[in-house]
């Protein structure tokens, strides 16, 4: 049994999925969006929904500044569930060495174009007065935010179906073909082009690709209004999130507009079950009171955890698979996928339709892993 040809067939409804599944609506597409779950249930669920820009790569930063600036001409006409807030982000430096890393970080950012304000001790203290006393500063970016992600992936899919995008909720894609894609249930869905959009489960469904599941934690608290103030991030969070080492944690702290704060985060490759750690969730939190002591005094709620989709380049996959021409891939996202939804989708629709983009396609492009790179 078949239903109607769409023009595109979404593989998943996280949040790189629905991004894109509005964005090639908005082209004027038909739409066929296919989720095994529930809308914005995997990584998106488990995520902090810290929008940032970054600086590990012109390519990453080019991506994550695009996508912010996306982002923020979105911001007014989100649902109030989506809960943007522009808290802006503190990286916080221990020592004159993550001084150093400050200041590195500021001349990237000036150079760019983005707006940064180094703190010093006594200023650090100030913005955040929970944070330990004796640490050297921080990197204040004002202008990145956070938002509650599944609701952003419900409100992405809201629109594409105002489009006229059909969804299939709970519907497996066993298959991809070459005219579609056969679910579960044996029913295939004609489309011209499929995207895989399936986060971590992408490589099961198109065999070779270079993304490996990487386990993360994240604890949440009773409510604690102004506790922090902004996303606080250690400088050797790049340390943990750059390391290929089996484990690693990291101090982030988040607040929420609900007055809870979102407590992370880990880093596990090689581990396949969902289970949460005890022994890694304690680490997380070790690590989070050596930064904020108080914290210790807090009710946390729940703990969980959830897959990124790591490539061994640190860049998503965007754009036509390198050797089936009408399957796309819009994955890869590892610990930026929120950030980045909103280019991601813009990078695979500027390329359906064979237009030029904002910004440079090719780092991003699924081609460079033919050429050869690998996981360490
Ligand atoms: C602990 C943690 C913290 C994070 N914090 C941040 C952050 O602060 N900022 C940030 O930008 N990013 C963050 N991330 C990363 C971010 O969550 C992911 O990059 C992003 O959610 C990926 O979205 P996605 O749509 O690609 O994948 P997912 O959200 O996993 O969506 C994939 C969807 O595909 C569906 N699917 C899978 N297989 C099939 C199939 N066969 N048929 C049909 N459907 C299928 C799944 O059910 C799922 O809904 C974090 C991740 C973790 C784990």
């Amino acid at each position: 049994m078949s239903w109607k040809t769409y023009d595109v067939v979404i593989i998943g409804a996280g949040i790189v999925g629905s991004a894109c599944a509005a964005e090639c609506a908005n082209e004027g597409l038909t739409v066929a969006i296919v989720e095994a779950g529930i809308i914005g249930g995997g990584a998106t669920a488990a995520g902090m929904g810290h929008l940032t820009v970054m600086d590990d790569s012109e390519a990453q930063f080019a991506l994550t500044r695009y996508s912010q600036q996306l982002w923020d001409q979105m911001s007014d006409a989100l649902p109030r569930e989506v809960e943007h807030d522009a808290c802006g982000t503190i990286w916080v430096a221990v020592d004159d060495e993550e001084m150093a890393e400050v200041r590195r970080k500021e001349k990237f950012f000036a150079e760019r174009g983005v707006k940064t304000e180094i703190l010093d001790a006594q200023s650090l203290a100030e913005a955040e007065p929970n944070l330990r006393p004796g640490l050297a500063g921080g990197l204040r970016v004002p202008g990145d935010s956070v938002i509650y992600p599944p609701c952003a992936a419900q409100y992405f899919v809201n629109q594409s179906r105002k489009k006229g995008a059909k969804l299939f909720l709970g519907a497996p894609v066993d298959k991809i073909e070459s005219s579609g894609v056969r679910l579960h249930d044996g029913i295939t869905i004609s489309a011209g082009l499929v995207v895989n959009s399936a986060g971590s489960s992408s490589p099961s469904l198109t065999h070779g690709l270079e993304v490996k599941k990487r386990k993360g934690h994240l604890v949440i608290t009773d409510r604690y209004p102004n506790f922090v103030r902004h996303q606080l991030v250690e400088l050797g969070y790049l340390k943990s999130a750059h390391s290929m080492t089996a484990e690693s944690v990291a101090f982030n702290v988040q607040p929420r507009q609900t007055g809870q704060l979102l407590i992370g985060s880990s880093r596990q490759f090689g581990v396949d079950d969902s289970h949460v750690d005890n022994a890694i969730v304690t680490r997380m939190l070790e690590r989070a009171v050596e930064y904020l002591p108080n914290l210790g005094k807090l009710s946390s709620l729940r703990a969980w955890t959830g897959f990124r989709a790591a490539t061994p380049d640190k860049l998503p996959l965007i754009g036509p698979h390198a050797e089936h021409e009408r399957l796309y891939l819009a994955t890869g996202h590892e610990g930026l996928g929120i950030t980045t939804s909103l280019a991601t989708a813009k990078l695979l629709v500027d390329q359906i339709v064979n237009r030029e983009s904002a910004i440079p396609v090719t780092p991003y492009l699924p081609a460079r892993m033919a050429r050869g790179a690998v996981h360490v």
